[in-house]
């Protein structure tokens, strides 16, 4: 098993802790445990298709070190307390801004978005954490850790704001982005703490400010009614859960630069272990249109917004693995609409060949050799779009239906698509009448000229453009004057 390390820059050999340093662990502990921290949400709003693919990819590199026969502990945190809006600890907590925004308690709002997570992640398939914990339900030991942190002289106190942690005691920061920003010049950034001793510097807790009235508070050694930064809660419940040394740590590519730096720099201040965490997995980020995803350009889709275009949620998560995990991948509803056609073409091949196959059948040597191939493809960090390709190798080949039926099963184990679930009323599905605002904007702009020459009785022109619908995936059927828009089966 090969992964890309954000820590060394490289693609390394995949060890657990257990397994380089064994004379260290407690005879009977598995050498094979990997204990794997991901940095989960902010639950103050909606689950997007970035985060959906974000989620999906670790939940194949979890499926993957499981069928290569790890046993993976993943931890994934929610934060429902202490994210400001800003990194630089200023501004706003999200908690709040959303409880604002959606007329509720934090609490509330926090409750509401976890469960849409989770709802999220279900359809997605991705398989739930070991342990999924809230940041809420772990003041204590963040407490605990930001005293330590102050015993051991560390920190200091800005007036009014908190408890920062001073980066210039470290002998060494921002070891993950390869550069130190302590040694920066300093430049002055909007929203940055002016009391900072240095301005990466960061906050452990804070304090509320006069007049604030927030509903989330706790009380501290520091002040009354105050609440926990938001990178040390990361730090605090993957060592409550996982001790002291992570094998894995994942998380975005927005976190390498400060959360991760922070989490790094807080941990091994307080454990007096390094590393952190051996292996640094980092997601790239998902646009739309070419677009950064927002609610204001219109481009912002939560999985319910994709189940009502007539898509399934397995098509989606097949467009996240043809792309590689560190690569930045741009949505667009043509490709989700391509996604869908494989995704079909799949489902009714594997249906076909688990009508046909016997059980008791042989696997040939050419099925094996293939096998290989796919597993090479995963293990070698993470490559989905490789192992795809083999997929399709093994439904165009002249294997057995038995072979290709155990093939696919296998494959499905770490691609996550569900297979072993599905039955013929899965091929029905998705075939209810689409709406045209359910279109791309390219197929509307072709529905809308096809309206045109229907009207003006060009049938050539008609024809050809209903044509180029049927490639894109769509049934045009003329209905009583009207017409009706539907996915194009596949059988
Ligand atoms: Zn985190």
């Amino acid at each position: 098993m090969k992964l890309y390390n954000t820590l060394s820059k490289k693609v390394e050999e995949f060890k657990t802790l257990r397994e380089t340093n064994s004379e260290n662990f407690p005879v009977g502990e598995n050498p094979k445990q990997v204990n794997m921290y991901a940095c989960g949400v902010t639950v103050y709003d909606y689950t997007h298709i970035g985060h959906l693919r974000k989620y999906v990819m670790d939940d194949v590199l979890v499926r993957v070190l499981r069928n290569a026969g790890y046993d993976v502990k993943h931890v994934q945190n929610i934060t429902d307390v202490g994210h400001l809006v800003s990194d630089d600890d200023e501004g706003e907590d999200k908690m709040e801004k959303g409880a604002r925004k959606y007329g509720q308690s934090a609490w509330e709002v926090a409750k509401k978005f976890e469960d849409y997570f989770f709802y999220s992640m279900d359809k997605m398939g991705v398989l739930r954490p070991t342990l999924s914990c809230r940041a809420t339900e772990h003041i204590q030991s963040q407490l605990d850790m930001v005293l330590d942190l102050e015993k051991k002289g560390y920190t200091y106190i800005i007036e009014d704001d908190g408890v920062y942690f001073d980066t210039s005691k470290l002998a060494e920061y921002g070891q993950l982005s390869g550069h130190d920003p302590r040694h920066a010049p300093r430049e002055s950034r909007m929203g940055e703490i002016a009391n900072k001793r240095n301005p990466s510097d960061f906050a452990l807790w804070k304090f509320e400010k006069a007049g604030e009235n927030r509903q989330m508070v706790w009380p501290s050694p520091w002040h009354p009614r105050s609440f926990p930064g938001w990178h040390v809660e990361c730090s605090a419940m993957s060592i409550e859960h996982l001790g002291p040394q992570l094998d894995i740590h994942t998380g975005g590519i927005d976190h390498i630069a400060v959360h991760h730096a922070n989490e790094i720099a807080q941990s091994e201040t307080y454990t007096g272990k390094k590393p952190f965490a051996r292996f640094w997995v980092h997601h790239n980020f998902l646009r739309v249109d070419g677009e950064k995803m927002s609610k204001s350009l219109g481009n912002f889709f939560t999985i319910d917004d994709i189940l009502q275009k007539g898509f399934e949620p397995a098509a989606l998560r097949l467009l996240f693995l043809t792309s590689h995990y560190r690569s930045e991948q741009n949505f667009t509803l043509q490709s989700l609409e391509a996604n869908q056609i494989a995704w079909r073409k799949l489902l009714q091949a594997y249906l076909l060949v688990k009508k046909n196959h016997h059980l008791d059948a042989e696997i040939s040597q050419e099925a094996e050799q293939l096998a290989k191939q796919f597993f090479a493809f995963v293990e070698n960090d993470l490559n989905t779009p490789e192992a795809l390709t083999v997929v399709w190798k093994v439904l165009k080949s002249n294997l057995s239906d038995s072979d290709k039926y155990h093939l696919l099963l296998e494959f499905d184990r770490v691609l996550g698509l569900g297979l072993v679930s599905m039955d013929e009323s899965d091929l029905t599905k998705g075939n209810e009448d689409l709406e045209i605002k359910d279109l791309s904007v390219d197929l509307q702009k072709l529905f809308a000229e096809r309206e045109i020459a229907r009207r003006n009785k060009d049938f050539v022109t008609a024809d050809r453009l209903r044509a180029e619908f049927e490639q894109a995936g769509y049934q045009l059927v003329d209905q009583a004057g009207t017409v009706v828009i539907k996915r194009k089966a596949t059988h």
